[in-house]
């Protein structure tokens, strides 16, 4: 079956529509499929709605930003409720931090001779509850700083650079809680991506697990094939159930496509098999 477990739409910083991730999606053989836009649900009603047209399997979903020692870590929730209390009440919390945080970026960039960048950000963002680092990028490419959104992550957004500004996100307790909470199963989303040692990474594991953590993004993405054969192990050594997903963005920016991503190993339990299918 082909699964894809993770993207992204102009909810949050994708740049389809849901209904337009869902139609790409079809187009492309997947079966069954997850929305997951950054805290934010809003996409999942209109997803569900085309996919259930198009015959398509969908998941409710979202993609929560968690702080986690040093470094931001993303979690995956599939399968939650849409009217859970606990979880919309978590996801406004972590937005509301969002339009601060871009107006400091505004205001790091400005330091460094760019101008403009917040009002920039905005145009390319839906709300500035949902404005991120992606819509910076966006303006950033569009005024000529870098030739693409990876350049721009490179020498302006990621830490260490003059774009970035520290956040405090969600707990790692709280995002697990807010998604078991709603019904749904808390998987930690591309793990190989994180800029945290082997042992840093066994810790978050350890953690991610003992709070309630079921699955992990096995296949993420364009990730390479000894990625994915190291996180496939840590997914053996902990028990956990294997995800698949492209963290698909948009047609121009994502190196892959929806459910163009590496299969799974064949000896690993798949995280669809504990949503209702
Ligand atoms: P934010 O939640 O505002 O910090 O933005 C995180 C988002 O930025 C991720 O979900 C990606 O869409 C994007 N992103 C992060 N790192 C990179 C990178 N190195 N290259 C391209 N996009 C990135
Ligand atoms: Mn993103
Ligand atoms: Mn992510
Ligand atoms: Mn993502």
């Amino acid at each position: 079956m082909k699964v894809d477990l993770h993207c992204h739409s102009c909810v949050s910083d994708g740049l389809l529509s849901p209904s337009e991730v869902v139609r790409r999606a079809a187009a492309n053989g997947v079966e069954l499929l997850a929305l997951t836009d950054h805290d934010h649900l809003g996409g999942n009603v209109e997803a569900a709605g085309i996919a259930d047209e198009l015959g398509v399997q969908f998941v409710n979903g979202v993609e929560i930003s968690v702080s986690w020692m040093d470094t931001t870590v993303h979690v995956v929730g599939l399968g939650v409720a849409l009217d859970d209390a606990g979880l919309q009440a978590g996801l406004a919390y972590i937005r509301s931090g969002r339009d601060s945080r871009a107006l400091r970026m505004g205001e790091a960039l400005a330091n460094i001779g760019i101008r403009g960048a917040y009002e920039g950000a905005m145009r390319f963002a839906q709300s500035s509850a949902l404005v991120g680092r992606a819509h910076f990028a966006r303006f950033l490419v569009e005024q000529g700083y870098c030739r693409d959104v990876g350049t721009v992550f490179q020498h302006y957004l990621i830490r260490g650079k003059p774009g970035f500004v520290d956040h405090p996100w969600a707990t790692l307790a709280e995002a697990v809680g807010w998604i078991t909470g709603a019904g749904g199963v808390a998987v930690l989303a591309h793990p190989g991506r994180y800029r945290i040692s082997g042992a840093e990474l066994i810790g978050l594991l350890s953690e991610f697990r003992r709070l309630g953590g079921r699955a992990l993004e096995v296949v993420s993405g364009a990730d390479d094939e000894e990625l994915r054969r190291r996180m496939a192990h840590h997914a053996r050594e902990f028990g956990f159930l294997a995800s698949c997903a492209s963290d698909f963005h948009g047609p121009e920016e994502s190196l892959v496509d929806l459910g163009r991503m590496a299969g799974l190993p064949a000896d690993l339990d798949p995280v669809w098999k504990c949503l209702g299918r």
